[in-house]
């Protein structure tokens, strides 16, 4: 069946559970995608740049866009705004390509509620808290007190699991990279609701 809009994966997980790392291995795999670039007003990191990791903003200029009705979802994680741009997700979606999110809980839900119907969804879990601090001081990316934040934040979002479709434990890189291929590519055959109807009659005249 080919479906006359793309679709979308949202990928969220405690910052250092390896999301990133994930998609830079499946992504050449996969097919046509795009991957979403939020804007944040968290400053930029070491080895970050602007309009490739984020559209780095201040709080005015975020909070200007809040009010243009530009967002698709927002949030404020670990104190800092995130949020996503309606119009280069439209366009991606009306190429049929498979649009990527990495968001958090707060924007996975309001993703669901919006456009559940094309939405699939996979929480990324470290294989252990004391995994995840490792990971997060290896990275050092972060001071010490925002790791101690992301740590905490961490215990939260692991209460949300359920709220997802899928959950990959990336344990061994390779192998949560191989279950991560296989979803990212049914995701894109997921029916939406209203494709039913139209597939069905379609596949009935095919037969007389
Ligand atoms: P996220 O995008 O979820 O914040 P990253 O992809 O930046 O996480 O990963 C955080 C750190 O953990 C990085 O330094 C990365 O190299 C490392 N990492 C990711 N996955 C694994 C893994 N399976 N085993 C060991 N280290 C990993
Ligand atoms: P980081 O600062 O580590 O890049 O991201 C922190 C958290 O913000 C992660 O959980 C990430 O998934 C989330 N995030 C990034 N962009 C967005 C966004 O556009 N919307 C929402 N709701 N969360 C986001």
């Amino acid at each position: 069946m080919n479906h006359k809009s793309g679709a979308i994966l949202v990928l969220s997980g405690p910052s250092g559970a390896g999301k990133s790392s994930l998609l830079k291995e499946v992504i050449k795999d996969i097919g046509a995608c795009y991957f979403s670039i939020s804007t944040t007003t968290r400053p930029i990191r070491v080895g970050e740049e602007d309009g490739v990791h984020y559209h780095f903003v201040d709080e005015a200029e975020f909070k200007k866009d809040i009010e243009q009705d530009l967002f698709l979802e927002y949030a404020v994680v670990h104190g800092n705004y995130y949020g996503t741009s309606i119009k280069p997700v439209k366009e991606a979606l009306k190429e049929g390509k498979l649009v990527i999110f990495d968001i958090d809980v707060q924007g996975n839900a309001t993703i669901i509620n919006r456009l559940g119907d094309i939405t699939t969804s996979v929480f990324i879990s470290p294989p252990t808290l004391s995994e995840l601090k490792k990971r997060l001081e290896a990275r050092q990316t972060d001071s010490q007190e925002v790791i101690d934040r992301r740590i905490d934040m961490a215990k939260r979002e692991m209460q949300r699991v359920s709220e997802y479709d899928f959950l990959i434990v990336n344990d061994n890189l390779q192998e949560a990279a191989e279950v991560l291929r296989v979803i990212a590519k049914a995701a894109r055959v997921k029916i939406p609701a209203n494709e039913i109807n139209d597939f069905v009659r379609s596949w009935e005249d095919i037969e007389q």
